[in-house]
């Protein structure tokens, strides 16, 4: 059975999995081909031949692909100074993350899909709980975000490292023995689940730091490696559907550039359909009560009538 997703991540749309909002709070997303058994996970990346800037995305699509496959968790990953024009959104950065959507990753923060506004939607992933609505409270160090915040009845969505709830660290083990969505097992003092957004970085002292699924981009600024939190979301899913490391259902993604195509897992095109950017499925395939992997291609839009920089230093082609 195929359930219809329907799902847009919206643009500007780990900690968190796809689908979690509307198929269950557990849920873990799988990328595309992933059934249940273990090994390599061949994921391929196209690019429409027909899309606006075809030339210009090869490079970043081929930067994407080496640093999603090496897994390599970084910390500084928001630079200023990397060559992206004041005013223009360097396209490796928005790419990384909406390639990240399509291999089923949520933002870990509450983003624009959840109906807040401004700098509430930095609070954490979460359901609105029995209520119906969100309970919005930064707590005593008053970050959005946080470990302290309040948050009622809302349930947390996002996966937390259970030793000490930052985002900015990951286990060397990353399963459900060191990895928890539920606030029960959240570290002494913690009221709720912390996520991988800048400024929390800067209250744990992480400078210049943030979840690459952390909702938003900025002009001129590149975020193009990963932080701890993504790593941690892909390899919490890379442990299968029993949610243990070293065992045979583990898989690991190994992503290729395919070409200029549409036959692809994902597939990457600038179209206006979109306000920014988005990554878009149109069918999901239940592999348990709370396991789906992605089964329709995923397609990712761009639009063009923004001004973007392209690794590799060509601005605006
Ligand atoms: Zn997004």
């Amino acid at each position: 059975m195929l359930l219809l997703a329907t799902a847009w991540a919206p643009s500007l749309y780990s900690g968190a999995f796809r689908f979690s909002d509307s198929m269950g709070v557990d849920v873990v997303t799988h990328p595309r081909g992933y059934t249940g058994m273990g090994g390599i996970l061949p994921v391929s990346i196209g690019i429409d031949p027909t899309s606006t800037h075809a030339d210009a995305m090869v490079q970043p699509v081929l930067n994407i692909v080496d640093t999603i496959n090496a897994l390599v968790p970084s910390t500084g990953n928001l630079l200023s100074d990397a060559g992206v024009p004041g005013d223009s959104y360097d396209f490796e950065s928005v790419a990384l993350h909406e390639v990240l959507h399509s291999l089923g990753l949520a933002h870990p923060n509450a983003g624009k899909e959840s109906g807040l506004e401004g700098a509430e939607r930095n609070y954490t992933r979460a359901t609105k709980g029995t209520n119906g609505w969100f309970d919005l409270n930064a707590g005593r160090d008053g970050v959005i975000g946080s470990g302290d915040d309040q948050r009622g009845d809302d349930v947390n969505l996002h996966w937390f490292r259970q030793s000490n709830n930052n985002p900015f660290t990951m286990a060397a083990i990353v399963d459900s023995t060191t990895y928890s969505r539920d606030a029960a097992n959240l570290p002494a003092g913690h009221a709720f689940a912390t996520n991988g957004d800048r400024t929390i970085g800067n209250l744990l002292g992480v400078v210049s730091t943030e979840a690459v699924m952390r909702q938003g981009a900025a002009r001129g600024e590149a975020q193009r490696s990963l932080a701890h939190d993504d790593v941690a979301t892909l390899r919490y899913a890379m442990s299968g559907l029993d949610e243990l490391e070293g065992n045979q259902d583990d898989y690991t993604i190994e992503l290729t550039y395919a070409g200029r195509t549409t036959s692809a897992d994902i597939v990457l095109d600038f179209d206006n359909r979109v306000d920014f950017a988005g990554s878009h499925v149109n069918t999901i395939l239940p592999l348990t009560d709370t396991h789906f992997s992605i089964h329709s291609s995923a397609v990712v839009l761009f639009n063009e009538d923004w001004p973007w920089f392209f690794s590799g230093g060509v601005q605006n082609p």
